[in-house]
């Protein structure tokens, strides 16, 4: 298991990700990937960004109508 700094638990629920198949969500700054979370799944992933509201204002320039 890579450590990537925030140890092994979860960063929306810390249960021991061991436990889990885990996903991880990184940023890129520069050429670098920040790490910025882990998660059990993708339900404490959806969780935290609901609890954080990291959508608010985000949004993608994808247009269906295009
Ligand atoms: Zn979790």
């Amino acid at each position: 298991m890579t450590d990537l700094g925030f140890g092994t638990a979860c960063t929306y629920c810390e249960s021991d990700l061991a436990a889990y198949d885990p996903v991880f969500v990184a940023k890129q700054r520069g050429s670098e990937r920040v790490p910025t979370g882990q998660f059990c799944n993708y339900a404490c992933l959806s969780a935290y960004i609901d609890k954080e509201e990291l959508v608010y204002g985000d949004a993608c320039t994808f247009d269906p109508s295009a």
